[in-house]
C-alpha cells in the first residue's frame, strides 16, 4: 500500500448518524481516533422523526428528538469527529482495511461500526408521509402523550401493534385497530390482552387508503376499505400509528455479516459481528428494545471496543 493509501485508510468509520452512531463518534473522537461519520439516508436517525422525547435522561423538561441528535452531532465534532452526508452502497468487510463505497468515492477504514438502524415500515400513502410528525407516526412510546383524550387509530397486526395500542390506551380516549387480514402475526398473549381491553376496538380486513386532511396539516381522520366487502368509508382519529414493523438497514452488509431471519445483524456480547474490528450498535441489532437510550449505551459499547481492537493491535 502507498503512502498516499495508508493517509487515507481511517480508524474508524461510524455508519449512521442517530443516537448509536453519534454516541459511538463522541467516544471515539475523545479517544482520538478523528471517526468519520456516515450520515446515511435518514440523518439523525429515527430521532428526526418525532417530536418531544421525554424518557431520555437528562432533560426534564423533555427534548426535541431533533434537537438530541443534533446536540450529539455538535458535541462529538468538538472532539474531532468528521461528518460526511452519503449513503453507503457497497461494503467490503473482508478486505483489511474494509472497503465501503460511498456515492463515488472509497473510504477505507480500519475498523467500521455500523450503526444504520432500522426505519420504520410506512404505508406509503402520500397523505400518510405528508402527515409524519403532525398525528402519523411510527412510535408510540414518544408520541402517545400529544393524543391525551383523543381518539387514536394503530395499524398493524402484530405484536408491535398490539404492544403500541394497549400502550396508547394510557392517553387515548379510545384505539382503533386495523388490520389488513381477519389472521394475525401476533402472540396468542398479546393479541387476547388486545382483545380483551375495553377501550380497543379492531377492525379486520380492512386497509387505510388515505389520511385526511393534509391541507389543515394534522389528522382528522382516515379513508378506509374492507377488502372482502369492497366498503369505504370515513373513520375520525386524531392520530394513526403504524405499527406494521421495522427493515434493518443492511443491505450493503448481506452475505458477509451475520444476520436474523429478519435481517437484523447478529452480535455476540452486545456489538460483536462475526467480522473482528467491525461493530454494530443500535436498532441495526436490536429489534426487542429500539429506545434511544439503549442505542446511545451500545453505541458507546461498540466504541470502546473499537478502542480495544486498535490497542490490541499496538496503535
Ligand atoms: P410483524 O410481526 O412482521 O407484523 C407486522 C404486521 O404489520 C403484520 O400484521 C402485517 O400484516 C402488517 N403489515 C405489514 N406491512 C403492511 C402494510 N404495508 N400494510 C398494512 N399492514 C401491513 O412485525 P412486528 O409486529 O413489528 O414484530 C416484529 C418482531 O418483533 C416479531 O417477531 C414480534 O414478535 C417481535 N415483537 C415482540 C414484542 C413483544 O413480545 N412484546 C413486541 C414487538 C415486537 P400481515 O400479517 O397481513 O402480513
Amino acid at each position: 500500500m502507498t503512502t498516499e493509501d495508508m493517509e487515507n485508510v481511517r480508524k474508524t468509520v461510524i455508519i449512521g448518524s442517530g443516537c448509536a452512531g453519534w454516541t459511538a463518534a463522541i467516544y471515539t473522537a475523545r479517544a482520538n481516533l478523528k471517526p468519520l461519520v456516515l450520515a446515511g439516508h435518514e440523518p439523525g436517525g429515527q430521532l428526526s422523526l418525532t417530536t418531544l422525547v421525554e424518557n431520555f435522561p437528562g432533560f426534564p423538561e423533555g427534548i426535541q428528538g431533533p434537537s438530541l441528535t443534533e446536540n450529539m452531532r455538535v458535541q462529538a465534532e468538538r472532539f474531532g469527529a468528521e461528518l460526511v452526508h452519503g449513503v453507503v452502497t457497497a461494503a467490503d468487510l473482508k478486505k483489511s482495511p474494509s472497503e465501503l463505497t460511498v456515492g463515488k468515492e472509497m473510504v477505507k477504514t480500519e475498523t467500521l461500526i455500523i450503526a444504520s438502524g432500522a426505519s420504520a415500515r410506512w404505508l406509503g400513502l402520500p397523505s400518510e408521509q405528508a402527515l409524519i410528525g403532525h398525528g402519523v407516526s411510527s412510535c408510540a412510546t414518544c408520541d402517545g402523550f400529544f393524543f391525551s383524550g383523543k381518539p387514536i387509530t394503530v395499524i398493524g397486526g402484530g405484536d408491535s401493534a398490539m404492544e403500541e395500542a394497549l400502550f396508547l390506551t394510557r392517553f387515548a380516549s379510545s384505539v382503533t385497530m386495523i388490520h389488513r387480514r381477519d389472521q394475525f402475526r401476533a402472540s396468542k398473549i398479546m393479541l387476547e390482552r388486545a382483545r380483551a381491553h375495553k377501550n380497543i376496538q379492531m377492525i379486520t380486513d380492512t386497509i387505510v387508503e388515505e389520511v385526511h386532511d393534509v391541507k389543515q396539516k394534522e389528522v382528522t381522520g382516515l379513508k378506509l376499505r374492507n377488502l372482502k366487502t369492497g366498503t369505504v368509508w370515513d373513520h375520525p382519529t386524531s392520530a394513526m400509528f403504524l405499527g406494521i414493523g421495522h427493515i434493518p438497514n443492511t443491505k450493503p452488509f448481506l452475505g458477509q455479516l451475520d444476520t436474523d431471519d429478519e435481517g437484523y445483524l447478529k452480535t455476540r456480547d452486545n456489538v460483536f459481528t462475526n467480522i473482528p474490528g467491525v461493530f454494530a450498535c443500535g436498532d441495526v441489532q436490536d429489534r426487542r428494545y429500539r429506545q434511544a437510550i439503549t442505542a446511545a449505551g451500545t453505541g458507546c459499547m461498540a466504541a470502546l471496543e473499537v478502542e480495544k481492537f486498535l490497542e490490541a493491535r499496538g496503535e
